[in-house]
């Protein structure tokens, strides 16, 4: 027997409508002379059935009570329920956001309404060396005395922060390690609001469960953990190595030469795989930057993390040095064109040194870096072209590269680590 419909509507009461993890507002607008209508859902903690997720262990006296149920929107109904969901999100720690949430509605309801003049007070974000307790796993925010680095650029060290707004939400990202059971690097990424504001906290549990639903690929991040309280997200996935592609293949001053080219092209598919499997769905990463691609063994390159892919593209949502011209204006929205644009700018820099500009036609690579096969030039023509739409796709540019060097593979010199 289902939760009652009385109990149903004390939990959106207590929940204030709001979903417990992504806080988005579950009651959809009809507009003028519509009825609204909401999506609301009362997720079970522990499961009706013995056999259903968290159902195992401890039950509690009421299943159906409003103490075992806690306000979820559709999607995150899903992401806890299924596969690695159920084991990232077990029944203390639904427990705890379901009261976090609740408690925080009951005093936002409370409060007197804010003079709109006030200033909110400015938040102090994390930085290199802040510790971050994540599934009670603690993980060491790095750059430390080497200061802030770009993330663009770099992974190993990097740190990034920004404030939306009037300082009263941050976000960031930056390398991480873990310093407990999952000991190694890790990647961060954090939201910290007010609860029911900040845009971005929606986006970071989007993200959360986009992992959680995407196959386990060579080329893809693997989550390691998921904090959620009403007033930050955090998430973590592994990183085997600090170390980039442009790390890995392209020594300070010198070129690639044909052995790491060679390199670069057998590591590709599992990239190629990794976005194709996220182009699939209709999203795209749109922000690759030298930074976000990681070498982290001689036969793959993968994902830092998976960019934007949870927030909604617009036209003009990035002017980076990395940009596809459709992400800085026009009429396209950015998809998954942007992503083959960005890869092919930022390997045209790693093999040639060189940006390829903003001119209608580049310098074919081959002409700037001899050791670059000719057969290399048309794919990237192609991947840089202007229009989206003769773009081809990234599993096709990778495969592309891959057939377009059949030299013997050799490793390059000490650039293991
Ligand atoms: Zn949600």
């Amino acid at each position: 027997m289902p939760a009652s419909e009385r109990t149903r509507r004390e939990l959106f009461r207590r929940g204030g409508g709001r979903c417990a993890m992504c806080q988005r507002f579950l009651v959809i607008d009809a507009g003028p002379g519509g009825a609204g209508y909401h999506i609301a859902e009362a997720a079970h903690i522990v499961a009706e059935a013995a056999d259903g997720p968290r159902g195992r262990g401890d039950r509690p006296a009421d299943v159906n009570g409003i103490a075992n149920l806690v306000l979820l929107c559709p999607s995150d109904h899903r992401t806890i329920d299924k596969g690695a969901g159920a084991r990232l999100w077990p029944p203390d720690k639904l427990l705890r956001l379901k009261r976090d949430h609740e408690a925080w509605t009951a005093v936002l309801a409370s409060r007197p309404p804010q003079p709109s003049g006030d200033p909110v007070p400015a938040r102090t974000p994390p930085g290199p060396g802040t510790v971050i307790v994540v599934d009670g796993e603690p993980y060491r925010l790095c750059g430390g005395t080497r200061g802030v680095r770009d993330v663009a650029r770099h992974a190993d060290g990097a740190f990034e922060v920004t404030a939306e707004g009037d300082g009263s939400a941050v976000w960031c990202q930056g390398h991480a390690y873990g310093e407990g059971g999952t000991e190694g690097h890790a990647w961060l990424r954090r939201s910290e609001a007010e609860p029911g504001a900040g845009t971005l906290r929606a986006a970071l549990a989007d993200e959360a469960a986009l992992l959680l639903d995407l196959p386990a690929l060579p080329g893809l991040p693997r989550l390691l953990g998921v904090d959620m309280t009403a007033e930050a997200v955090t998430l973590v996935t592994a990183m085997p190595s600090p170390l980039t592609v442009h790390d890995r293949l392209a020594r300070a001053g010198l070129l690639p030469g044909p052995d790491e080219l060679a390199l670069l092209a057998r590591a590709l598919p599992p990239l190629g795989e990794a976005l194709g499997r996220l182009h699939d769905r209709g999203s795209a990463h749109r922000a690759l930057s030298p930074g976000t691609l990681l070498m982290p063994a001689l036969d793959t390159v993968m994902l830092r993390d998976l960019g934007l892919a949870s927030t909604p593209p617009r036209a003009g949502e990035r002017d980076d040095p990395c940009h596809a011209p459709e992400q800085a204006a026009g009429t396209v929205l950015p998809g998954p064109p942007a992503d083959v644009h960005r890869l092919a700018r930022v390997l045209y820099e790693l093999i040639t040194g060189c940006s390829p500009g903003r001119r209608a036609r580049q310098v074919a690579p081959s002409t700037l870096n001899p050791a670059v096969p000719a057969r290399w030039d048309a794919a990237f023509r192609d991947a840089l072209a202007a229009d989206p739409a003769h773009r081809p796709d990234v599993r096709r540019f990778a495969a592309a590269l891959r057939a377009g060097t059949r030299t013997a593979v050799r490793a390059p010199r000490g650039r293991g680590r």
